[in-house]
């Protein structure tokens, strides 16, 4: 028998030690080692079963509650990995590794899900989480790595689901400039795919004096970039998104012979897979007219990368509900505008049910130790909102008990 006085509340304290202890030690995508090593050994602490190094330095914790079988087995995920770019916050606890970062705030998604790990199992214990069903936490590396080798396709090739089978799986990033403490949900497509483009144009060298004689890369390459930048507006219906830049061009090694070959690299972002499909068979058309055009040829190299991540309805309505139970309706945005950027958050909903949604970042841009306001995400001023973390904590252990109680979904 349990009393609402004695109910569990999420460690605040320990949660911003966590969060600052791992802001001051970034590590990069797939190195994360001692992040790894300092999350299994608080997982233990919380006296839960922990298994290391899936995924190079992903951690996996699990807890099991009443008949397992009778209820839904959950996954909450966390990413651990920092950015190669030098902070600038001049905050007490900034980053001690030169040129290394939590401009992401993985750092706060990491503490808040340990923060709510050690809810979870407290309130299991004291047996105010009730029901059945299975909680694996899911701490992976090398979220912003991007391609497609990053941190959740490695777990997920090395057994991740068939170690853990799972139902259903939930994630939360920081909101940037987003009001502080709010959460935001959508259905449906919510953030943008992201693929890689290597177009390589090949032509004929020759002196400078000579252009007669050569098949100019560098102008076949000019007049490609041009014409790209055509396929979205020409090709993509208005009220659909699709997103083209160029990111790296070169060619040639010097100023008086005419270069033979040419290389761009560029991105696409969609939040409709069907649209990906209908600007990468473009893209190919384009340049290999273009290339034509000038004598040269072109090729077009695709690295897919992230897919879009696509919230499944039943999953987000649950997750928007228990936050509505949680915090009330004015904290809670069910309609959230949709994010251009990649998550590879994507990859695990290939794999199960699952959403994907914001708690809003606050004003918590810092520059020189004082307050900026509000702050992108990879910017050397952010900072994760440590008031969240409580938020985070509740919104997890609040969505395990919904969940518990509802018993097997179909
Ligand atoms: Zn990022
Ligand atoms: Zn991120």
């Amino acid at each position: 028998m349990t009393h609402t006085s004695s109910q569990e509340r999420p460690d605040f304290d320990a949660m911003r030690d966590w969060r600052r202890h791992i802001h001051q030690n970034p590590e990069l995508g797939f190195e994360e080692h001692l992040t790894s090593t300092y999350v299994a050994e608080r997982l233990e602490s919380f006296g839960l079963s922990v298994t290391r190094g899936l995924g190079g330095t992903g951690v996996v914790a699990q807890i099991a509650v009443g008949d397992p079988d009778k209820g839904p087995r959950l996954a909450l995920r966390a990413d651990m990995d920092a950015l190669p770019m030098q902070e600038h916050t001049g905050l007490p606890y900034a980053s001690r590794v030169a040129g290394k970062m939590h401009a992401c705030g993985h750092d706060g998604h990491t503490a808040m899900l340990l923060g709510g790990a050690d809810l979870i199992a407290r309130r299991v214990r004291s047996g105010q989480i009730k029901g059945n069903g299975t909680v694996t936490f899911i701490f992976q590396p090398a979220e912003e790595v991007g391609g497609s080798d990053g941190g959740a396709q490695r777990m997920i090739a090395e057994g991740l689901f068939d170690k853990f089978p799972t139902d259903e799986v939930y994630g939360i990033h920081n909101g940037p400039t987003e009001e502080e403490g709010r959460m935001y949900f959508r259905e449906g497509p919510f953030m943008c795919s992201s693929d890689k483009l290597e177009i390589v144009i090949r032509g004929a060298s020759s002196h400078g004096a000579t252009p007669h004689l050569a098949k100019d890369a560098s102008l076949a390459m000019a007049s490609t970039i041009m014409a790209l930048h055509s396929v979205v507006s020409q090709n993509v219906p208005p009220l659909e998104t699709a997103i083209f830049n160029v990111g790296q061009v070169s060619a040639g090694t010097v100023f008086n012979i005419i270069p033979s070959e040419a290389r761009i690299t560029a991105c696409i972002r969609v939040f409709n897979p069907e649209t990906a499909t209908l600007v990468h068979r473009r893209i190919k058309e384009v340049v290999s007219a273009q290339a034509q055009a000038f004598g040269c040829t072109g090729e077009v190299i695709v690295d897919y990368g992230y897919p879009s991540v696509v919230n499944e309805a039943q999953t987000l309505a649950a997750a928007a509900a228990t936050a509505t139970r949680l915090f009330g309706t004015d904290r809670v945005v069910t309609d959230a505008a949709r994010v251009t950027a990649s998550e590879d958050f994507a990859f695990y909903l290939k794999h199960c049910s699952g959403s994907f949604f914001l708690i809003g970042n606050g004003d918590n841009g810092y520059r020189d130790g004082k307050p900026i306001g509000p702050c992108s995400v990879h910017s050397p001023y952010f900072d994760f909102n440590d008031n969240n973390l409580t938020v985070g904590a509740e919104f997890w252990a609040g969505l395990v008990e919904d969940k518990f109680q509802q018993g097997v979904t179909t």
